[in-house]
């Protein structure tokens, strides 16, 4: 029976919240909506779908797919599409589910719309919406043909709780030569505390206006005080004072915590597009004229090197 099949990621025993996201939004479009959790011990975390939507949920457990590696996932997709007729596939942008998307569209023949914000079904054909410009416009895009592969910004849908049940079902896997040979040689863990910037509901952002990698600790500090994580502006992790994984932009991570507090940044188009769905925007900056307070919430103009750790202080005051 054709329906829709989200592809769910999986990353230290959790289902990853984005692909929960694009699972939720597939089920309130209705219509028959299936997951697929591919890797090695994830039979658990399968059941798990039925609680964001998923009517059925098609368990790919096999040490084969103990490694993130993206061609071994496309194998158990295409498998699955081709058996069991799903006329679209859905994905949550990550670095895995993007190459997933991309070597499922060349091996089925496939068309795939990324970078999606929203997805609705229009006459029963199903529509999706995509910034271009550097967001300044939004574009409709369609599929020509079937199945619709479609890859969605990640942070655009927050996974909603439906309370349901799937019912599980063991995917055989059969692997292809050829996707067995890249394999993974180590896989190295960046130590950080706290949340990721994609999970974190406060995130401390810092750029330029910083000085000095070392003010990052202000950060830190403040973000630690929150709850909260650190995120970075291109211009400083370009600079080396800050790691790639945090940085917030086009070419970086799309978030939307609750709280964005933006420290020295001033606030260029390829930053806002990564963080303007924030819930509220705190800027702070020594110049009136950044561009960052003209889509800020609240914004306060002064030297972050005092204002920062004051601001930590209240918020450990208020907490203790
Ligand atoms: C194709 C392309 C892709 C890009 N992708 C990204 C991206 O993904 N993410 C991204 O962030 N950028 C991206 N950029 C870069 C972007 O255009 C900006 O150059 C960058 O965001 C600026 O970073 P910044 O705000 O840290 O630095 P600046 O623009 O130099 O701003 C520093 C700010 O700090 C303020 N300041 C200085 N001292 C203090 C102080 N003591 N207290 C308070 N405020 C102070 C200044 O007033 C200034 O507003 C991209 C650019 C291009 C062309």
């Amino acid at each position: 029976m054709p329906g829709t099949l989200v592809f769910l990621e999986d990353h230290e025993g959790e289902l990853v919240k984005g692909s929960l996201g694009v699972l939720s939004k597939a089920a309130q479009l209705g219509g028959d909506v299936a997951a697929v959790v591919a890797g090695s011990g994830v039979r658990e975390l399968a059941a798990q779908a039925g609680r964001y939507g998923a009517a059925t949920a098609y368990a790919a457990d096999d040490p084969a797919l103990a490694a993130p590696l993206p061609q071994p996932r496309v194998d158990v997709l295409a498998a699955l599409v081709s058996e069991q007729g799903f006329d679209t596939v859905l994905f949550g942008a990550s670095v895995l589910s993007a190459d997933v998307a991309a070597g499922l569209a060349a091996r089925l023949g496939a068309g795939l719309n990324w970078d999606l914000v929203d997805l609705e079904l229009r006459d029963r054909k199903l529509v999706g919406r995509r910034p271009a410009l550097q967001d300044s416009v939004y574009a409709e895009v369609g599929w020509t043909s079937e199945p619709r592969l479609a890859l969605v910004r990640s942070g655009t849908f927050e996974p909603v709780e439906s309370g349901g049940e799937a019912e599980v079902e063991d995917v055989v896997v059969e692997l292809q030569g050829f996707s067995t040979q890249a394999v993974m040689v180590e896989r190295a863990h960046a130590e950080s505390e706290g949340p990721s910037i994609e999970d974190a509901d406060v995130i401390v952002a810092g750029g330029r206006g910083l000085g000095e990698p070392a003010k990052f600790a202000l950060l830190e500090e403040l973000a630690r005080a929150l709850g909260g994580a650190v995120a970075a502006t291109r211009a400083v992790v370009d600079a080396g004072w800050y790691p790639y994984a945090a940085q917030v932009g086009q070419t970086g991570r799309t978030v939307a915590p609750k709280l964005y507090v933006a420290c020295g940044i001033s606030g260029a188009i390829q930053h806002k597009v990564g963080m303007q769905a924030s819930g509220t925007i705190v800027a702070i900056n020594k110049d009136p004229n950044a561009p960052i307070f003209e889509y800020a919430d609240v914004g306060v103009v002064g030297d972050l090197h005092q204002i920062v750790p004051r601001l930590t202080e209240l918020v450990k005051e208020r907490r203790a």
